[in-house]
């Protein structure tokens, strides 16, 4: 951090601001808003800045800057459009070690003014590091955009209600609960439409209900795409930044991760092809535990939790002990990675059908109905199934695929690693031998893996270098 972000009050404190033009203007009523008791010294002033005597009650001084005038100033500000004042200004502050900002000027600054939303009491302060005020004040045009424009008015009715729950519930990770509950649901939709009154009675009905029962855990069950966490859905994302504890696996990314509470506990329950880190009657288990114990606990799973996750097994556990949970779709490998590598899993000249299947060996064999899958006019996914490529190329061949069928094989799709492989059903399992291909794979089979070459739109890092 090139500078730390800090909010400093301002009431009835004396601030000085050099120069009294249009841009002194705009940082006095900053100033303001704040409270700040400000002295203008200037040797010209606008209108308008003389105007905010009455409404800002700041004190002018027409004269010339002497370095004195900054004594006893807790924060400076100097916006004149002369260098040397400009220098004059930040050097008196710095000897005295006043906090001052030059504007437009970062050598001269030891604060600078940050982007500001305000939804008083809550307020946010963008900074760029100067680096890119623009860059600042888009974010801010963002910010400004999500939060309603009442959530000021949310802070404050906390505020009246804050003491009453601390009373009420005494365990933090409980209060923390009811608080985000009160704060998103039915409570705030009151408060946003000015109903103060009843959303007071509201939370106080809540807040009974949780002193009578015992604190309830959940589980969400999240699938959260296949790599890139700008697949994830929103209410992936809500849940997954509220909950207690993370339980996740492989396919789960580190930019997804990121996403949840910086203070949520993470638990690694991986599964590599031949080494189950974690049995999954075990993992079933963890997750009623966690719940049992009051834990919101997400559950992340690659893709979709009920396509090829075992996802059915773990509610089917969660319900048996009587244990809520809500089950979030995600974009499942296939979907993502036919997106993103340009391959249609449909397509009006090449399949009229789609069918899902697990290419994981079991006994060194492949379970499926070959024959199915060998007729023409649709498209295979397989997932799984890399280690079984060999064998998959094969059983198709022999139930009647062309051995010059389109087959794909797509690493880690979606993701800056993502690599696209096409050939056919007779020469892609050598080709792959060839290649240093990483987990996860997806398996496309079928003549819509021709309009890859056309389609190929997502260039990762790898491509666009090579
Ligand atoms: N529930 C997941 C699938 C879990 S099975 C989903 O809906 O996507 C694990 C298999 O999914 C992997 O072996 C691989 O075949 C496939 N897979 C998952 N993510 C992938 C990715 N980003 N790229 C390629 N294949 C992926």
């Amino acid at each position: 951090m090139d500078y730390f972000p800090l909010f400093i009050k301002l009431k009835n404190q004396p601030c000085l601001v050099v120069g009294a033009g249009e841009i002194a203007a705009r940082k006095i009523e900053l100033l303001g808003r704040a409270g700040a008791r400000i002295t203008v010294v200037a040797e010209q002033f606008r209108e308008s800045v003389l105007a905010m005597q009455d409404t800002l009650g700041l004190i002018p001084r027409q004269k010339s800057f002497s370095p004195n005038d900054v004594t006893g100033m807790r924060l400076v500000v100097s916006a004149t459009n002369c260098r040397t004042t400009n220098e004059l200004v930040a050097a008196s502050a710095e000897t005295q070690r006043i906090p001052v900002n030059v504007v437009d000027n970062p050598d001269l600054c030891s604060f600078i003014f940050p982007a500001i939303v305000d939804r008083s009491p809550l307020i946010a302060a963008i900074s760029s590091g100067g680096v890119s005020p623009v860059l600042a004040r888009m974010l801010r045009a963002k910010i400004e955009s999500m939060i309603p424009a009442r959530y000021g008015r949310l802070a404050q009715f906390a505020e009246d209600f804050r003491l009453l729950v601390k009373q009420s519930i005494q365990e933090p990770a409980r209060r923390r609960i009811f608080w985000e509950n009160m704060l998103q649901g039915r409570v705030a939709e009151l408060v946003f439409a000015d109903n103060t009154e009843a959303a007071g009675r509201l939370l106080e009905a809540s807040l009974h209900d949780a002193e009578q029962q015992p604190n309830k855990g959940e589980v969400y069950l999240i699938g959260a795409g296949p790599g890139d966490p700008d697949l994830m859905t929103f209410r992936a994302l809500r849940l997954l930044q509220q909950a207690d504890v993370v339980v996740y696996d492989r396919l789960v990314s580190a930019g997804i991760l990121e996403m949840a509470r910086r203070d949520a506990e993470k638990i690694y329950v991986g599964k590599q092809r031949s080494n189950h880190s974690l049995p999954q009657e075990s993992i079933n288990e963890l997750l009623a535990k966690l719940a049992l114990s009051g834990k919101r606990v997400a559950r992340l799973k690659g893709g979709d939790p009920f396509i090829f996750g075992r996802g059915g097994e773990e509610i089917e556990t969660l319900m048996q002990q009587g244990i809520d949970f809500q089950v979030v779709p995600g974009i499942t490998a296939a979907a993502g990675c036919a997106s993103y590598a340009g391959i249609p899993l449909t397509h009006r000249d090449h399949a009229q059908s789609c069918t899902f299947v697990t290419g994981h060996l079991k006994d060194g064999n492949i379970n499926l109905n070959w024959k199915q899958l060998a007729a023409p006019n649709q498209t295979i996914v397989i997932y799984m199934g890399l280690v079984g490529l060999t064998n998959i190329c094969h059983a198709l061949i022999e139930n009647g695929c062309p051995s010059d069928h389109p087959i794909a094989v797509v690493q880690q799709g979606t993701t800056p690693n993502q690599r696209v492989l096409t050939g056919t059903l007779q020469d892609m399992p050598q080709r792959v031998e060839h290649e240093d291909i990483k987990p996860p794979t997806l398996i496309i089979v079928g003549t819509v893996v021709s309009l890859h070459e056309k389609l190929n739109w997502f260039k990762t890092a790898q491509a666009s270098a090579g």
